[in-house]
């Protein structure tokens, strides 16, 4: 086999054989090509210890050296390069309590979590592929490398790294693989936060979304997303299935036709995903949620708002749309309309007729309030604080009260926002209130 690697990686990869060493590319890339996927990162493995590796190349970091990991730095792209290791006990099925380098590939190869995820390359050697990773790959098998118990036991997040390859390859697990994973599940909660939730959005962004039913099955939901159980057992309000189903639909339909995952998207996608998953639950219980997995407040904040409006009707005349736009807020509308597109099109199939026409009404109302540039919020308004205090309003509450009453007017009648005609209706207030 012939894989074609980047310049820069040939490169690291020579430098280090010229010096004396062994060097391969190695795990995620060497199965993403295979698979002519886009890798994500190239990592290297090689017998160089991390002070060989720093004496070799220019400039390096050391991002993860007591793992051996050592970044090294071509023009503006890192490259990280980790000596071979065997990973030492493990402690709570969670960090290896120490790693211990070694001079041989196959024994770097055997530590890693699938068989898939276990081959090496370079130009001399080829493809390393001493667990049948190549045949798990055309059979489009998770399989993990050795005794799928023991190594659940070593770190119990492989059992949901299984779950995500599996949604974002489109493979199967394994039996042997599938079955440590239910026997092991509970091992999860042991895992960090951090790391779950990073499996758990590449799983949601990934083309099969619904492979979340297979950690339900497995027990893993049960031990890292309860609510998700409790999902499943909830009918939903309009469909013969449950929010847990629905919702997981509803993801892969915002996936397929509302928003492409493309990159530089990751964000809004992952949020949208949220509301979609959570949307059976009150929203104060969906930002609990997300607080557990540690997201960050953005995210929490939007879902949080998501879940308070994904049901709303919009009334469909331009004073209602320019009501609903003050409540809910613009940063959020076009979120908003996404998870609602989502969800017609899960219940419908299709965005045309009926509710989906209804949908579409209510963002052209919505885009017509941007493209007249209608006041809809108070820093809108073509009056602030500053000129009611020269107008002779003291400083303060009511001050405030003031410029939501007029906002209310302008709401009504959009015409009305100019600085004189607020200013009269301000110094009217002002002499009714004195
Ligand atoms: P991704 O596309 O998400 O980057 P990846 O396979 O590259 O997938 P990484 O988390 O980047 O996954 O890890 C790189 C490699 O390190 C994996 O391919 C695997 O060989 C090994 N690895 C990562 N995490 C584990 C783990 N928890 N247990 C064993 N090996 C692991
Ligand atoms: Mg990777």
């Amino acid at each position: 086999m012939k894989i074609q690697l980047p310049k820069d990686v040939d490169y690291i990869i020579k430098e280090l054989q010229k010096n004396g060493y062994e060097a391969y590319a190695v795990g995620g890339c060497v199965r993403d090509v295979i698979l002519a996927r886009e890798p994500e990162d190239w990592d290297i493995t090689t017998s160089a210890s991390p002070i060989q590796v720093k004496g070799i190349f220019k400039r390096t970091i050391d991002t993860g050296i007591i793992h051996g990991t050592v970044t090294v730095m071509l023009d503006k792209n890192g490259y990280e390069v980790t000596t071979y290791r065997i990973d030492g006990e493990y402690e709570d099925n969670r960090h290896p309590r120490e790693v211990t380098y070694t001079p041989y590939l196959s024994e770097d190869l055997m530590r890693r979590d699938f068989t898939i995820n276990a081959m090496a390359y370079n130009e001399n050697s080829g493809l390393v592929d001493i667990f049948d990773g190549l045949k798990d790959l055309e059979e489009k098998r998770i399989r993990c490398v050795g005794s799928a118990e023991m190594r659940f036991d070593e770190d119990a997040l492989r059992i949901l790294r299984a779950v995500r390859f599996s949604a974002q390859l489109g493979f199967e697990i394994e039996r042997g693989t599938l079955n440590a994973a239910k026997i092991k599940a509970e091992n999860l909660k042991n895992i960090s936060a951090e790391r779950i939730r990073t499996e758990l959005n590449k799983l949601l962004a990934s083309p099969n979304p619904d492979r979340l039913l297979i950690a339900w099955e497995l027990g893993i939901t049960a031990i890292i997303l309860p609510e998700f159980n409790t999902l499943m057992t909830k009918p939903h309000k309009k469909q013969k299935e449950s929010y847990g189903v629905f919702s997981l639909q509803s993801i892969r339909y915002l996936r397929e036709q509302v928003l492409p995952f493309v990159k530089g998207k990751e964000k809004e996608a992952s949020i949208l995903s949220w509301a979609l998953l959570l949307q059976g639950l009150k929203p104060e219980e969906g930002r609990e949620v997300l607080r557990r997995l540690k997201f960050d407040n953005e995210t929490i904040d939007y879902v949080y708002r998501l879940l308070t409006w994904c049901d709303y009707e919009f009334l469909l005349t331009p004073w209602e749309m320019r009501k609903a736009v003050n409540a809910i807020g613009k940063d959020l509308m076009d979120m908003l309309f996404s998870v609602k597109e989502a969800c017609i099109l899960t219940e419908k199939g299709s965005i045309s007729g009926g509710k989906g026409e209804d949908l579409e009404k209510a963002r052209e109302l919505y885009h017509e309030i941007l493209r007249k540039k209608e006041c809809v919020e108070l820093k809108e308004l073509m009056i602030n604080g500053k000129d009611l205090i020269e107008l002779g309003f003291k400083p303060g509450k009511a001050m405030g009260q003031v410029l939501g009453e007029l906002l209310v007017s302008v709401l009504k009648e959009p015409e009305l926002n100019t600085k004189e005609k607020l200013s009269l209706m301000a110094q009217e207030i002002h002499l009714r209130e004195a």
